[in-house]
């Protein structure tokens, strides 16, 4: 069973024709530079910041040790909500917590809180993990990806992408755990929009004081993105969106294999793990007699033989468009085991909120296109 509703009215309604600038597209620093250049001192700007990305307010009337001018100041040039909710829909269990949200100019993105209780031994900490888009739709087309299907309509801006983390950063202070970690892993191959992405990430690090360790940037292998972020200052965490351990399989997967194939690919991956030290993880989407024989789990181990990875085996979501099913359970056994036998660090990722369609774009799809009446009739 699952809760669903349409929550617009809780939020700010995005005026229609507001010609404002999102201020989640200024860096701190930036910040800094318009307060100055509205007459008051460099520290004011810093004040903005922790109020809106420590605390969250989401009025420029809230934050309280600012000057009354420089609040209207800031409020006439400047829009603190960069989106709606247009509907969320709930788990059951209430660990998974998914959004459709409506942007300025009418597009849909979805947004992932995923809250993860203590194991039930009672080892491990609470913690909760939001899952944020970067594009509308993805130029990537992965052949069993419901976002795939969509094609692409744009690239999200720094206010759209770190207003996702914020959504739920908000909502998690009254409703802990409180978010601590950022997958950057929903709609969209975040480093085709490599700047506004990385832009969220400053934010979240410095602004609402995340660690860096705690980001994870995922990829389905672009190339020139990776290029940057092997030498930018933002050590994120790595996960590459593997799918298959051999060229020809995962080219009819991942079309941008054909360009970047897996040799290519994977020594950026090493690379990367040489300047941060950090483990790569391998997202491997497991598609029942497709890509989860032991064959190819075999291949993926002479793939990782030898290298810090984490591979993340994920049972398929099924999308009814698509001819795609989630792997047996047996097979999902056998993959692992063969993995584990050889030594590569490898879980199997939970299902979670397979009822409020969790995987990638599905909401978005349901949502995209209706009337507003229309999504709000949701029962
Ligand atoms: S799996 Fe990721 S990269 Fe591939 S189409 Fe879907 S959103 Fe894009």
């Amino acid at each position: 069973m699952m809760v669903e509703a349409p929550v617009g009215a809780t939020m700010h309604p995005l005026g229609a024709g507001d010609v404002r600038t999102a201020i989640g597209d200024l860096s701190l620093s930036g910040l800094r530079d318009v307060v100055v250049e509205m007459g008051y001192p460099a520290y004011r700007g810093d004040q903005v910041g922790a109020w809106l990305y420590r605390s969250s307010v989401r009025a420029f009337d809230d934050m309280t040790n600012l000057p009354i001018a420089l609040r209207h100041a800031l409020g006439s040039r400047f829009r603190i909500d960069a989106m709606e909710v247009e509907v969320e829909a709930v788990a059951a269990d209430d660990e998974t917590r998914k959004v459709a949200l409506r942007l300025h100019d009418g597009d849909v993105v979805e947004t992932v809180l995923m809250r993860y209780p203590t194991r039930d031994d009672g080892t491990g900490a609470e913690r909760a993990t939001v899952c944020v888009s970067t594009q509308v739709g993805c130029p990537v087309k992965c052949s069993f990806c419901a976002t795939g299907l969509m094609g692409f309509t744009r690239n999200l801006s720094t206010a759209e992408i770190v207003g996702q983390a914020l959504h739920f950063l908000r909502w998690s202070r009254a409703n802990p755990p409180v978010v601590r970690n950022v997958v950057f892993m929903g709609m969209g191959e975040p480093l085709m929009n490599y700047d506004a992405t990385m832009g969220a990430v400053a934010l979240l690090v410095d602004g609402a004081g995340l660690g860096v360790h705690r980001l994870t940037v995922s990829t389905s292998g672009w190339l020139p993105g990776m290029a940057r972020l092997i030498d930018d200052r933002y050590a994120v965490r790595l996960a590459v969106s593997l799918h298959a351990p051999v060229d020809d399989l995962r080219s009819s997967l991942v079309p941008l294999n054909r360009r970047f194939p897996l040799a290519i690919l994977l020594d950026a991956c090493w690379e990367y793990q040489a300047r941060t030290r950090r483990r790569v993880t391998f997202e491997y989407t497991l598609l029942d007699g497709v890509n989860d024989t032991p064959a190819l789990a075999r291949d993926l181990v002479r793939l990782c033989r030898g290298r810090d990875v984490h591979v993340n085996l994920i049972p398929m979501n099924p999308v009814a468009s698509l001819p795609f099913g989630a792997s047996r359970p047996e097979a999902v056994d056998e993959f692992h085991a063969i993995l584990r036998a050889a030594g590569v660090i490898c879980t199997i990722r939970r299902e979670m909120g397979r009822e409020i369609r969790a995987a990638c774009g599905q909401l978005r799809t349901e949502v995209q296109g209706r009337s507003r009446t229309a999504v709000d009739a949701v029962p």
